[in-house]
C-alpha cells in the first residue's frame, strides 16, 4: 500500500528512491535543546508527555543545522488538531480545510501540525486540476508520508528536542552540508502540484546561498508558466516573502536567471527589463535587505511604491506629452499603474493608499519657498515620502542637493530654517490690457499637487502599513 503510495506521490523519474529513515544524535547535527524556543519545548514536552509524538520541523531545523537563528518555530505531531486542543491548554483550532493548533505562550506562537499524508495523484480528478496543480491535501497520515509531501530535503527533517535527535527520510543533513536544494521526488510532478514551489527553490537558494540540485533546476524553465494558474492572493504571499527575505536582490537575480519572472509577476516584468528604472528598483532592494539585517521594520507599501515608480513617471510623461499639466498626469498614471497590477499580482487594495501618498508627495520635495516645506515636514507620510526622495536622488533621478537640503531642513532650528527658504522666483508682470491673468501654470500645480496630496492623507479608507 505504501509503496503504492510513493510511486504516486512521488513520481517514476530516476531520483525516486523509498525513504530510509536515519536517525542522527547529536553528535552529527549539534542543534541543542537550548536552541529550540521555550515555547516549542514546552509543546514538544507535553505531548511527548501525553504519549504522542512531537518534533520541531522545517525551516527551524534546517536554519538551525545551517547555524541562523530560525524566524519562527513549527511543530508537527501524531496527536489530531482535538487532541493537541486537550493536552495544550493555551491553543487555538485554525483553519477549516486542513486544522492546525497555535499553542501560545507569552508573545510567542508555535504552530502545530498533525503529521499529514498526500493524496497526490494526477489521476484522483478531484484533488489535482488539469494541470495537476493539487487542490486537496487535507488527509492526516504517518511521519514517513509527512515527510514525502514536503518540498526540498531540507526541509523535511524532524527534530525530537527531548532525545536531541535529527530524524531524515532523505538525507537532508547531506544536502544541508553540501549546500544544495533537492526536491523530494519527481522533480516536474512537484512543480505541476504546486507551482509556488518553483518560487519557493529560488527563495531558498538566494537566502540560504545553496544551489538548486540539476534535477531540481531543469524542469523550471518549461514550466514556469503554471505559475499563472496559482491564485493571485497566493502569488502575492509568496512575492511578499521573497521581497522580504533579507535577500530580495539576489532573489530577483536567481528569478531572472531561471526565467521565472515573465509573465507570471507584470510587476518583475517592468521592474527587470527596464534598464532605466532598474538602478532605482536596486537601490530600494540594497536598502531593504539592509534594514531586514539591521531588523529594522520595512513597509510593504513602501517597497511595492518603489518596485512600480518607473512605470508611474513613465506613465506621467506620456500624459504630459499630450498637454495636460504635471500633477493631474502624475494621478492619472498612479491609477492607471495600480489598475494594471490589480489584475494579476493583485497587490491588496490596502496599499493603493499609502503608495498613492508616497508618489503623490514627491514633487512637493521641490517647493522650498513660502510656507510649504513647513506643511510638508508635517505631514504624518514625510518619513516615508522623504526616503523614497532619497532613493530617487541616489539614483540620479534628481539633484542630490535637494535631498541634502531636506535633510538640513528637518534637523534646523527656526531661523536657520527661514535663511534656508528659497526665494521663489517673482513672475514678472507684463503692463496689459483687459482682466488679469491666471497664475502662470506652474505655480498652479505645486498648489494643486499640494491641495490634492492631502486629500488623499484625509480621505477616508484604509491606510495601511
Ligand atoms: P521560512 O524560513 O521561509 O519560513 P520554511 O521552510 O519554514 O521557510 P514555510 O513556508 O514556513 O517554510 O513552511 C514550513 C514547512 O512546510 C517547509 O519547511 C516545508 O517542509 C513545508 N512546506 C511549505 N510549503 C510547502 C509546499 N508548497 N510544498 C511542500 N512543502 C511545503
Ligand atoms: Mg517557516
Amino acid at each position: 500500500m505504501i509503496a503504492e503510495l510513493f510511486r504516486k506521490v512521488l513520481g517514476r523519474g530516476r531520483n525516486v528512491t523509498k525513504p530510509k529513515r536515519i536517525i542522527h544524535s547529536v553528535k552529527s547535527h549539534h542543534i541543542r535543546r537550548e536552541d529550540i524556543s521555550s515555547c516549542a519545548l514546552r509543546v514538544t514536552e507535553s505531548l511527548q508527555k501525553a504519549g504522542f509524538e512531537a518534533f520541531v520541523v522545517g525551516g527551524a531545523v534546517r536554519d538551525l543545522l545551517i547555524g541562523r537563528a530560525p524566524k519562527d518555530f513549527d511543530v508537527a505531531t501524531n496527536a489530531t488538531p482535538d487532541q493537541v486542543k486537550k493536552v495544550i491548554r493555551r491553543s487555538r483550532i485554525i483553519g477549516r480545510r486542513f486544522q492546525i493548533v497555535h499553542a501560545l505562550c507569552n508573545d510567542e506562537v508555535v504552530e502545530v501540525s498533525t503529521f499529514r499524508a498526500l493524496q497526490a495523484a494526477p489521476e484522483d480528478d478531484q484533488a489535482a486540476d488539469e494541470h495537476g496543480r493539487l487542490i486537496r491535501d487535507n488527509v492526516f497520515g504517518s511521519q514517513e508520508e509527512d515527510a514525502l509531501r514536503r518540498d526540498f530535503t531540507v526541509n523535511a527533517l524532524f527534530y525530537d528536542p527531548n532525545k536531541e535527535e535529527v530524524w531524515d527520510y532523505f538525507d537532508g543533513l547531506g544536502d544541508i552540508r553540501a549546500k544544495r536544494l533537492r526536491m523530494i521526488g519527481e522533480p516536474a510532478q512537484r512543480y505541476r502540484e504546486d507551482p509556488v514551489r518553483m518560487l519557493r527553490a529560488v527563495r531558498f537558494a538566494a537566502k540560504l546561498g545553496f544551489t538548486i540540485d540539476k534535477a531540481a533546476r531543469k524542469p523550471i524553465l518549461e514550466l514556469a508558466d503554471l505559475l499563472s494558474n496559482v491564485p493571485s492572493a497566493r502569488l502575492f504571499d509568496e512575492m511578499l516573502k521573497l521581497l522580504l527575505s533579507g535577500h530580495s536582490v539576489e532573489c530577483l537575480r536567481q528569478l531572472r536567471a531561471e526565467g521565472l519572472h515573465h509573465g507570471l509577476l507584470p510587476l518583475l516584468d517592468v521592474v527587470l527589463d527596464e534598464p532605466d528604472g532598474a538602478r532605482f528598483v536596486e537601490l530600494a532592494l540594497t536598502n531593504t535587505d539592509r534594514r531586514i539585517a539591521e531588523d529594522k521594520p520595512i513597509s510593504p507599501g513602501f517597497l511595492f511604491a518603489t518596485l512600480l515608480w518607473h512605470q508611474v513617471r513613465l506613465g506621467a510623461a506620456r500624459i504630459e506629452s499630450k498637454g495636460e499639466l504635471p500633477t493631474p498626469a502624475l494621478y492619472q498614471a498612479m491609477d492607471e499603474v495600480l489598475d494594471a497590477q490589480k489584475e494579476k499580482l493583485a497587490i491588496p487594495r490596502r496599499f493603493d493608499a499609502v503608495m498613492k501618498e508616497i508618489w503623490s508627495m514627491q514633487p512637493r520635495f521641490l517647493q522650498r519657498a513660502g510656507q510649504r516645506p513647513y506643511r510638508l515636514l508635517e505631514h504624518p507620510r514625510f518619513r516615508a515620502a522623504f526616503d523614497f526622495f532619497v532613493l530617487r536622488a541616489a539614483s540620479g533621478e534628481v539633484e542630490e542637493d535637494i535631498a541634502r537640503w531636506w535633510e538640513d531642513f528637518q534637523i534646523a532650528e527656526d531661523t536657520e530654517r527661514e535663511l534656508m527658504l528659497v526665494v521663489e522666483d517673482k513672475p514678472k508682470r507684463k503692463r496689459r490690457r483687459g482682466p488679469r491673468r491666471k497664475k502662470p501654470a506652474s505655480t498652479d500645480d505645486a498648489a494643486y499637487s499640494e491641495k490634492l496630496s492631502s486629500e488623499i492623507t484625509h480621505r477616508k479608507g484604509d491606510h495601511d502599513e
